[in-house]
């Protein structure tokens, strides 16, 4: 059973208003197993609203639209129905006494205008709204598909009012969809691996069939600020059925990426290496050097109260810190053997330090303007270093390049991953 979401608004089409509707649906709708396989977003126009529902029902076994159910004249989703599917709006005399007590217990009287949320396209149910004006619609309909046959599709309308919708979905819809069309039995469900230090590309090489869309578990990979994530998705009645279906393609993914994988589920970088350190009691101290820090505030997400309990980041120093205890000027060295020399010592002698046992030493962070000069964006070479106790320090220098909007965060979270990798390996 496949579903699509109409939501109808100009405010959504121009991109006043987020349609926020569509994704609360689609997670609703995914809840009781049904594939949402097309999102519609159409504006307040007759003849694209007959257009959008009929395509719809071509395709889909089930369309949910928002949207378009109030008394006004930009309110369009009822002709709509009954044009696009030749079923006449008829008066429903129950549908207008709700709306009659409605303004009753407001205490405000009923505008003429609001008799047309009491019309109904012919042979649809109604569907209750307790706390608004308008009743959604629930219509099934039989359209002729190109192959000269014939399909069914159930379609309810509902307001647009985020709350008035949820609650009619919730109470309503969803009751109907497992009660008269056998939803419910499976849900879809997901579980996360998440991976830093290798592009989406290079993942579909290394495993070239796992994002195949015939797959069962699917796979879908999405990349936000540097991390990857790859989401396995099945549709079964239990937990425990799902965990068993989707553990070979753990198993696959993780026999041929290891360490690239940091965590599962929702967890972030800095968060993995947060529980690393924890798990190893080990405290941590930071040093950034050069425009900005940007591991300090990540770790300090951690701190008190944080999943982990631990303070994340135990101490930071800044670049004038390095100045002080290196007793250096100002300038810093510019060749990368220089820096990462200073960086070694700078981290070695923070060892010891407040009880610190691990020191991660970065930089040096570009300026924006470095990094926005010229017409392309240029490669940062970024070094850091690791000094834990008993151990000659490591340290290693990269080339990274991006967007200003990711590149920080991909300079930080490079640095904390060498930081987990250098640790996995001790
Ligand atoms: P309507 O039912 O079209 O009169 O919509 C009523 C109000 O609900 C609109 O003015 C929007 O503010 C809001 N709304 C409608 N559709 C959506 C949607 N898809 N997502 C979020 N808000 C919506
Ligand atoms: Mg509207």
């Amino acid at each position: 059973m496949i579903a699509e979401i109409i939501s109808i608004g100009d405010e959504l089409t121009s991109g006043v208003r987020l349609d926020t509707n569509t994704q609360a649906i689609s997670l609703r709708l995914g809840d009781i197993g049904i594939k949402v396989h097309f999102h519609t977003t159409v504006g307040d126009t007759l003849a694209d609203n007959i257009a959008a529902f009929r395509i719809a029902a071509a395709r889909a076994d089930i369309v949910i639209a928002s949207g378009g159910l109030g008394p006004t004249a930009d309110d369009l989703t009822r002709e709509a129905m009954a044009e696009a599917f030749h079923c006449p709006l008829e008066f429903r005399e129950e549908a207008m006494q709700h709306i009659e007590s409605l303004f009753a217990q407001r205490k405000r009287p009923m505008p003429e205008r609001n008799r047309v949320q009491a019309m109904f396209p012919r042979g649809s149910k109604i569907i209750d709204n307790p706390h608004g004006t308008a009743p959604g619609i629930d219509l099934a309909v039989t359209t002729s598909i190109p192959e000269g046959s014939t399909k069914q599709c159930r379609i309810f309308a509902l307001p647009g009012v985020p709350a008035e919708m949820l609650e009619m979905l919730e109470h309503t819809v969803e009751k109907r969809l497992c009660e008269e069309m056998g939803a419910g039995q499976d849900r879809l469900r997901f579980h996360s691996l998440k991976l830093f230090g290798i592009g989406e590309s290079d993942v579909e090489q290394l495993l070239p069939n796992l994002i195949a869309r015939d797959r069962d578990p699917r796979v879908g990979i999405t990349v936000s600020k540097a991390t990857i994530t790859l989401r396995i998705a099945a549709q079964t009645a239990t937990e425990s059925e799902f965990q068993r279906l989707i553990q070979p393609t753990i198993d696959e993914v993780r026999g041929t990426l290891g360490q690239l994988i940091f965590g599962e589920g929702n967890v972030e970088l800095h968060q993995a290496v947060h529980r690393l350190l924890s798990d190893r009691k080990l405290r941590l101290g930071l040093l950034e050097v050069g425009a900005g820090c940007w591991i300090a505030p990540m770790m300090s997400q951690e701190q008190d109260g944080g999943p982990f309990g631990l303070r994340a980041a135990d101490w930071c120093a800044s670049e004038r810190e390095l100045h002080s205890r290196l007793s250096i000027s100002a300038t810093l060295p510019n060749t990368h053997s220089q820096l990462t020399d200073l960086l070694k010592r700078a981290a070695e002698s923070m060892l010891n330090e407040r009880n610190i046992d691990v020191v991660l030493a970065v930089g040096t962070y570009p300026t924006l303007e470095e990094v926005t000069r010229g017409a392309g964006l240029p490669h940062t070479d970024f070094t850091m270093c690791l000094a834990v106790a008993g151990k000659p320090p490591a340290s290693t220098t990269i080339s990274i390049g991006g967007h200003p909007e990711v590149l920080y965060h991909r300079l930080a979270k490079s640095a904390l991953n060498f930081l987990r990798l250098e640790l996995s390996r001790a």
